[in-house]
């Protein structure tokens, strides 16, 4: 996702108060950063920030950090942090393949991704962000008992997802193949803005939690 011609996006997020700019600074202080040992959340690839938003305010008690690397996309989530403050969420503008750079180990207790690009081509694949080069990053920064969980409509994304866990040496904790639906994984789902998309044009949505 790419929204073009946003004037002066990158220097609104430059200035923003809810977007951390030197973030490997906190590498390692991050429970410093918030100001208490509340659990670390992180969603990567965000967009526009409808889901950690939702899920910063229904989760107080959590500290939620979001990463995206498009200031035109970060832009509308610092907006919406705007019309409505969250103390505990904070945003970066990064490319997640520097995750490790950003996060020491186990440092991080969920990750979430939601409606990755699928990066369709075969030589593309190691983009994709359920891929194993993307949980092998993962794997350094979640804490050992920690999850991921993962959501999309793109049945071939998932099932590549799927395929890359045992050689990663990560395993399905719950898998779903129509999250709407399925009564027990849907307890407290907050929508994202492809979520909500593509779920109200009929197609089901995925969704795997996955642990070490
Ligand atoms: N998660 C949102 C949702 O479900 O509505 C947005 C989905 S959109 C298809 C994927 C987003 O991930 C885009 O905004 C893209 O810029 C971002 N993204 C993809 N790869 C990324 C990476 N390596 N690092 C940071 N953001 C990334």
């Amino acid at each position: 996702m790419r929204l073009r011609n946003v004037t002066g996006a990158s220097e609104r997020i430059a200035e923003s108060q809810y977007v951390v700019q030197e973030p490997a600074n906190n590498k390692g202080k991050w429970k410093e950063f918030f100001g208490n040992n509340n659990p670390i959340h992180i969603e990567v690839g965000m967009g526009k920030g409808q889901f950690i938003h939702g899920m910063a305010k229904a989760n107080p008690d959590v500290n939620y950090i979001g990463i995206e690397r498009y200031s035109t996309v970060l832009l509308r989530a610092v907006q919406k942090m705007e019309a409505e403050e969250v103390p505990n969420l904070f945003f970066l503008c990064e490319d997640a393949k520097n995750i490790i750079e950003i996060f020491s180990k186990e440092e991080i207790d969920r990750i979430y991704l939601n409606f990755s690009d699928p990066w369709p081509k075969d030589r593309h694949a190691k983009r994709r962000l359920p891929s194993r080069q993307f949980l092998e990053r993962f794997d350094q920064i979640l804490k050992l008992d920690g999850t991921l969980e993962f959501k999309t409509d793109n049945k071939d994304l998932f099932e590549f997802a799927l395929e890359e866990l045992e050689p990663a040496g990560w395993k399905a904790e719950a898998v779903t193949f129509d999250l709407h639906h399925d009564e027990k994984m849907v307890q407290g789902n907050i929508m994202t803005e492809y979520e909500e998309k593509f779920s109200s044009m009929g197609n089901p949505i995925y969704k795997y939690i996955i642990s070490r």
